[in-house]
């Protein structure tokens, strides 16, 4: 193998360092920074997910709300939560895990948050703060990948990055978050009707794989040397794995991310994040 493996594992903590300093800073100041999760239905990977979520706020110092729901819980009483979350000052931010049971749309739910309770930094409110490159929450996911870049010093400055993958949870944010000012990408987004997707992503100095395809990508997809972060999570027989075929594409990249421990624990860390700075927010009010 000749890619540098980064780990997100490596980078996350010292991002959960920094979000410790901060929560400790508000207990300081007699603030507790409270996550509430709130989980519907029993998907064993959803639970894994939050469970996840909840150690690494506990880690952090933050305080944090469990709420599990039933699958066939009327959406009005997911709403009631939400709402009661929402005017709950012992919470800062909340956490809808997605997917829903069902199909059902999580949109109208991630659309009833208070904007400034966004832990997942997806409401209409952030993405559109996102959109206009004003401070705001962000994207758990695509700013842990930034995160994950910045740790390992990998400049995106200039760089041609390809996301394959156009999702509002992890694409299309990503992509918009490398071309604003500062990350100065240029980016071009990959998705199921792009023509000759090879040809495309063997241009990328930087190549982001958000698709959910187990072994989408292999080494002819690859320009030798570039930098692979690998944002799938596919189950298999054999355990979690990603949309890139690792053990062949770390013959050709420079750097790569492995699944699990790559842009998993990056997520996690982007959601303290995201709880911390609306946590000091809710305490400078
Ligand atoms: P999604 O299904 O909403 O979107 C997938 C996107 O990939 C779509 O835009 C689609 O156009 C594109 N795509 C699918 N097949 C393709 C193909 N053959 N060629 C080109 N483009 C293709 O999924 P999502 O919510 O964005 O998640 C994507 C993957 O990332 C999933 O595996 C998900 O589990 C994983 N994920 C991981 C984390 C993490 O923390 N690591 C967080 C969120 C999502």
């Amino acid at each position: 193998m000749t890619a540098r493996v980064l780990s997100g594992k490596e980078a996350a903590a010292a991002v959960e360092a920094e979000v410790a300093e901060r929560v400790a800073a508000l207990a300081a100041r007699g603030k507790t920074v409270g996550l509430a999760t709130i989980l519907v239905g029993e998907d064993p990977a959803s639970q894994v997910y939050v469970r996840g979520k909840h150690r690494a706020a506990t880690r952090t110092g933050m305080r944090s709300f469990d709420h599990v729901l039933a699958a066939e819980t009327p959406p009005a009483e997911v709403a009631r939560l939400i709402d009661e979350l929402n005017a709950d000052p012992a919470v800062d931010a909340v956490l809808l895990q997605i997917p829903l049971p069902g199909g059902i749309d999580p949109l109208p739910f991630v659309e009833r948050l208070d904007p400034g309770k966004d832990a997942d930094g997806l409401h209409p409110v952030n993405l559109g703060r996102l959109l206009l490159g004003r401070p705001g929450l962000r994207p758990a996911t695509p700013s842990g990948v930034l995160r994950l870049l910045d740790h390992y010093a990998v400049d995106t400055r200039g760089a041609f990055v390809v996301v394959v993958g156009r999702s509002f949870l992890v694409g299309r944010p990503l992509a918009v978050l490398l071309g604003l000012k500062g990350r100065d990408a240029t980016v071009a987004v990959a998705h199921t009707a792009t023509a000759n997707l090879a040809r495309l992503t063997r241009q990328a100095d930087i190549l982001v794989v958000a698709a959910g395809r187990q072994g989408l990508i292999g080494p002819e997809h690859v320009r030798p040397g570039a930098v692979v972060i690998d944002v799938g999570i596919n189950r298999t027989p054999e355990g979690l794995a990603g949309d890139v075929d690792f053990a062949a594409v770390a013959e050709v990249a420079g750097a790569i991310t492995p699944v699990p421990g790559g842009v998993g624990p990056m997520t996690i860390a982007g959601l303290l994040e995201n709880t911390v700075a609306a946590a000091e927010a809710h305490a400078g009010r």
